[in-house]
């Protein structure tokens, strides 16, 4: 059996080389898309032609979003408990998450390699600065998530459960989720999350899994490049 903290075959690193977004499996390909468009006329193929394109097309350019919800994708996600919070604000994906009521091994945090300063227009966001000197700052987070573990771990020591000692486990904790979603919901959370309005953090996760279900898309890619949208 194999720990669910080890990334899938298929899997693009994040944050540094700290998180990570692997493609578990899929349901469906843009020939079910365009099938499914056609169950209307009672008829289906077994292949793209390029008037199936064409039809694909029309579907996402008309809003006609039902047919891609008969594409499913399912990721496990390696990220910090921040980045997870905002992730399961989209209700649409299904969730199964390692317990930490089950098991305290292989906890590990997030330390970020660089620091951004508050925006000042936006009460939410940040911006990048490079001239930051931030190893000090840097060093703190390092140091506040090893006590934070050490403290987590002496809790257990003397005797206190996995489901309290963890509330002294920091936000920057690592945590190893499935989701699954179809492909109208994923492509509404690209828009959302690789957006200049989302956090950077996950918006990593977003590009990285544009680039996992680009090759089982590519004309839906196709489409929204050539907008400049969403991908
Ligand atoms: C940049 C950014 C900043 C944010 N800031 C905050 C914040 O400060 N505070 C905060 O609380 N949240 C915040 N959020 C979360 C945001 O409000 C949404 O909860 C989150 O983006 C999920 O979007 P969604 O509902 O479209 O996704 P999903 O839940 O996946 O839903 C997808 C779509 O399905 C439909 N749908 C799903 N459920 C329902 C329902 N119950 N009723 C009707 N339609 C439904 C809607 O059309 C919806 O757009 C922020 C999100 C972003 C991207």
């Amino acid at each position: 059996m194999e720990h669910v903290n080890i990334p899938p075959a298929n899997h693009v690193k994040v944050l540094g080389g700290q998180g990570w977004v692997g493609l578990i499996d899929h349901l469906g390909s843009e020939t079910t898309i365009v099938n499914a468009a056609r169950v209307s006329f009672g008829k289906i193929k077994q292949e793209m032609d390029e008037r199936d394109i064409k039809l694909l097309e029309y579907l996402i350019a008309n809003h006609h979003t039902s047919p891609l919800e008969h594409m499913v994708f399912t990721f496990s996600i390696h990220c910090p408990l921040f980045v997870r919070g905002q992730w399961h604000r989209h209700r649409t994906w299904s969730y199964n998450e390692i317990s930490r009521r089950y098991t305290e091994v292989d906890i590990e945090c997030y330390t970020p390699e660089k620091l951004r300063r508050q925006a000042e227009n936006n009460r939410q966001a940040s911006v990048a600065a490079p001239d930051f000197d931030d190893h000090k700052e840097i060093e703190l987070i390092r140091q506040h998530n090893l006590k934070s573990m050490e403290l987590y771990n002496a809790l257990l020591d003397a005797g206190v459960c996995r489901e309290q000692a963890r509330g002294v486990l920091p936000q920057n904790m690592m945590v190893t989720f499935w989701g699954t979603v179809d492909l109208n919901n994923l492509l509404k959370f690209f828009e959302l999350r690789d957006s200049d309005h989302a956090q950077w953090e996950i918006r990593e996760y977003a590009v990285a899994m544009k680039k996992l279900i680009r090759p089982i898309v590519p004309h839906v890619a196709e489409y929204f490049e050539r907008q400049g949208q969403i991908w």
